[in-house]
């Protein structure tokens, strides 16, 4: 018997951090959760750094009030909801930003696809030699399988979402097959010691997993870095970082009073985030620490968009019921069960992968206001809670894709605060590719497509990306990267010796993936990360293996 998800509580008190440590951890997503658990393995007194809360199994969202409060809205002129909240949403004047905020970052919220992407996708020049060169990546995205453990479900291909995106593609010759996604579908203890129960098939991923059955960062690497030792803490937010003689001080802030806190460490793992470490980063070199020029360069939204097609034929059945279940229907499935590749083996950038998604049960209240033109008024009935399963919302398709863009976008600091821009983005030619096979499948199921149901409100016709990408992207020196293929900072030095890191500075995340990936890209961070701590290990004479 393992641990309890719904008692697990993993962040210490804030009044228990400690002056030192060896290694200070930025941020708990994927590369926070990998570098914690690797680094306490090794014998590291590891501290990790969050500026978002705990959330327990059966914490998350499951009404609309509830999620509701869970949205932390910032831009030019916006700013509202809580630092408490568990969505982080990022309204950008030409691209916006979903992410997750919380310790396990956006595990807690995503989807949980896990795909490799195609070989071609490394071998681009984009990436350092050293990438491919040795089988070091391929054990990253073993060690990342191990623990996040990606699966189908038996029944998958019976899901009555998965059957109506595989009657869409059949019209237009493309086939579908069960997407690998993590979570765990049988009863098990995972290998951090945690009781995971089986999906339930809620669909309500995207709005936090309410059983436990997803293999979030939170039940995985976090439980196993605190087992070995790692102290957790929450409702931090990091600034920026210095240089000091012995390693580095790291300068943050409580959330809730802003009282101010210092670190000294010998090992800074930046693992905030592709907009997160970007940000630290900036505003460190603004305080005098030397950098690429490269910083803030080549953001990436992976060529990645919501979509949806609206009044299909047949029933769609892609709206989450939660846990416990608020009505009685077939089963919903994973927020993604099945998915149709668009290969291209001579265009890489015009692969793509359309995946049959889910809305969390929480937003089921919200459908008809969003695409019914009146649905105002109707979506105050209590009664249409229960008609949006029924009711022409049961027809709904929502489509996730991915594919490939140009990486031109640039995040810079203005006023102490991260600024996005991507003044073309929305001329991507990616968004017209996707839009013209989303439009085909769409209709090929008697739908229209609805590219975007919030045009007419503050969200505008802008695009928008959950898989933000670069901004310390890996390079071969300074000149062209801000990271070397290990994930550490190089000195910015574009003179005699441009490949020269700064000694115990790392960047682990999103941030350093230096072009799209084209597909979902969760499980390249990870395995990113475990090459990193790899080598780590190698570099400093450690067992990798523990
Ligand atoms: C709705 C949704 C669905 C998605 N679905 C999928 C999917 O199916 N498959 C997939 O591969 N990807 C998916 N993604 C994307 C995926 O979740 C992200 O790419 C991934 O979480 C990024 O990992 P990371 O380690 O870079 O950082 P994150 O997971 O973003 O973690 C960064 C953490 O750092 C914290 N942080 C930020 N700034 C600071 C600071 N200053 N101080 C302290 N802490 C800080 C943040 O609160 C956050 O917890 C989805 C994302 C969303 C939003
Ligand atoms: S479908 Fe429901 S039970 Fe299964 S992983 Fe998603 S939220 Fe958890």
């Amino acid at each position: 018997m393992g641990l309890d998800p719904t008692e697990l509580k993993l962040a210490s008190p804030q009044e228990d951090i400690k002056p030192r440590y060896d290694a200070v951890i930025i941020g708990s997503g994927y590369g926070g959760g990998v570098t914690a658990s690797r680094l306490a393995r090794m014998g590291q007194k590891v501290c990790v750094l969050e500026r978002g809360r705990e959330f327990r199994t059966g914490d998350f969202p499951s009404r609309f009030p509830d999620l509701k409060n869970n949205i932390k809205a910032t831009g030019e002129r916006l700013s509202s909801g809580s630092d408490g909240a568990l969505y982080d949403f990022r309204s950008g004047a030409d691209i916006h930003v979903l992410m997750g905020r919380g310790l396990g970052g956006g595990s807690l919220i995503n989807a949980g696809v896990a795909l490799r992407p195609d070989p071609r996708v490394f071998e681009h020049t984009a990436w350092p030699a050293e990438i491919t060169r040795t089988s070091d990546l391929d054990e990253g995205f073993s060690r990342a399988k191990r623990m996040l453990r990606p699966a189908t479900h038996d029944a998958a291909a019976t899901m009555t979402k998965y059957k109506a995106l595989e009657r869409a593609g059949n019209a237009n010759q493309t086939s579908i097959a069960p997407a690998e996604v993590v979570v765990n579908f049988n009863d098990t203890t995972n290998p951090a010691g945690v009781s995971q129960p089986a999906c339930t098939l809620c669909g309500d991923c995207c709005a936090g997993c309410n059983v436990g059955a997803k293999n979030t960062v939170a039940l995985t690497y976090l439980p196993d870095a605190h087992s070995h030792g790692a102290e957790i803490f929450t409702e931090i937010r990091v600034g920026h970082v210095e240089k000091t003689d012995n390693g580095w001080r790291v300068s943050a802030k409580t959330v809730s009073d802003n009282k101010e806190i210092t670190i000294e460490t010998e090992t800074v793992i930046l693992a905030a985030g592709t907009l997160g470490s970007t940000e630290i980063l900036l505003r460190s070199r603004e305080r005098g620490l030397n950098l690429s020029d490269r910083l803030g360069k080549g953001f990436s939204a992976n060529g990645d968009i919501i979509a949806f097609g609206y009044g299909a034929d047949d029933k769609v059945n892609a709206i989450g019921v939660g846990h416990p279940p608020r009505v009685e229907l077939d089963d919903v499935g994973a927020c993604v069960s099945g998915q149709i590749k668009i290969s291209d083996p001579g265009n890489l950038d015009h692969e793509m992968y359309v995946q049959e998604g889910v809305l969390p049960s929480a937003l089921a209240p919200l459908l008809p206001m969003v695409f019914i033109p009146g649905g105002r008024i109707l979506g105050a009935l209590k009664s249409l809670v229960k008609g949006v399963y029924n009711g022409p919302f049961a027809n709904l398709h929502t489509f996730f894709a991915v594919s490939h863009d140009s990486a031109q976008g640039e995040m810079t600091l203005q006023n102490d605060r991260l600024s996005l821009s991507w003044p073309d983005v929305a001329s991507e030619p990616v968004f017209a590719r996707l839009d013209a096979m989303l439009e085909k499948i769409s209709n090929a199921s008697g739908a229209d497509y609805i590219k975007n149901p919030l045009d007419k409100t503050m969200v505008g016709n802008r695009p928008a990306t959950a898989h933000p990408l670069g901004g310390c992207a890996m390079g071969r020196d300074a000149r062209d990267g801000v990271v070397n293929h290990k994930c550490q900072v190089f000195t910015g030095d574009t003179g005699p010796d441009p490949s020269a890191t700064h000694k115990g500075l790392y960047v682990c995340d999103g941030s350093v993936i230096p072009r799209s990936l084209g597909v979902n890209p969760l499980l390249t961070i990870t395995a990113l990360t475990e090459r990193a701590m790899i080598l780590l290990a190698r570099d400093n004479g450690w067992d990798p293996e523990v």
